[in-house]
C-alpha cells in the first residue's frame, strides 16, 4: 500500500487533508508538533482525530519555538478578538508563527524519508525530489474544505481551532481563527459541532 506522511494540527483543514489522504488510499503517518503553543487543547485534538480516521502510525515531535517568539501563539502578546474576516486578510497577524510551516514541512521530509512515503500537508510546496508532496487544500475556501471534510466523514466535533480557549475549554467565538471557522461553516450551509462561548 502507497503511504503518506500527514501534517495533522487538529485543525479543520488538516483533519480534511488526512481524510483525503486516507479516501485515496493512502496509509497515513501522522505527523504532529508540541511547539510551545499556548495550550495543548489542538494536541488532543489531532490525537482523536487521528483515531478516528485510522492511522497507521502517529509521532508528536516537541519543537520549543518560544524560544524563538514572535508570535502570539507561542508568547506573550494578545490574540486579536472580534475582527471582521476582511480585517483578518490584512498583514501578516500576531498569531503568524515565524516559519511554521517550513519548520513543520522539513521534519514531514525527514520522516518521509525514512518511511519512503509521499507527503500530504495543507499548504506545501511542489517538490521534485523522489517524493510527492500534496497540497489538496491550496486552492479551496474554507467552505469547500468544510464541505470536502464533511463528504468524507470528518467529524468536526472532534476538531480545534480556537486560539484562545475559555477556562471551561469552549472555543472562544472571538479569535480570528474562530471567526474564520464561523464564516466558514455559515458559507458551507453546514452546522459547526463545537458550541461557542460568544
Ligand atoms: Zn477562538
Amino acid at each position: 500500500m502507497k503511504s503518506a506522511v500527514v501534517l495533522l494540527s487538529g485543525g479543520l483543514d488538516s483533519a480534511t487533508t488526512l481524510a483525503i489522504a486516507r479516501h485515496q488510499g493512502y496509509e497515513a503517518y501522522v505527523l504532529s508538533f508540541s511547539y510551545g503553543q499556548r495550550h495543548s487543547r489542538e494536541l488532543d485534538s489531532a490525537s482523536r482525530v487521528a483515531e478516528a480516521l485510522g492511522v497507521k502510525s502517529r509521532l508528536v515531535l516537541a519543537l520549543d519555538l518560544r524560544a524563538i517568539g514572535g508570535s502570539a501563539l507561542t508568547g506573550d502578546l494578545a490574540v486579536p478578538k472580534r475582527r471582521t474576516a476582511g480585517e483578518i486578510g490584512v498583514g501578516i497577524p500576531v498569531t503568524y508563527v515565524p516559519a511554521r510551516n517550513t519548520i513543520f514541512l522539513a521534519h514531514a521530509l525527514a520522516w518521509a524519508e525514512v518511511l519512503g512515503a509521499d507527503l500530504a500537508t495543507k499548504a506545501g510546496v511542489e517538490g521534485k525530489s523522489r517524493f510527492k508532496i500534496h497540497a489538496p487544500l491550496i486552492r479551496m475556501t474554507k467552505a469547500e474544505i468544510i464541505r470536502t471534510g464533511h463528504a468524507l466523514g470528518v467529524d468536526f466535533s472532534l476538531t480545534w481551532s480556537c486560539y484562545e480557549p475559555t477556562p471551561g475549554g469552549r472555543p472562544c467565538g472571538l479569535c480570528d481563527s474562530c471567526t474564520l471557522r464561523k464564516k466558514g461553516f455559515a458559507e458551507a450551509g453546514l452546522t459547526d459541532p463545537l458550541g461557542y462561548a460568544d
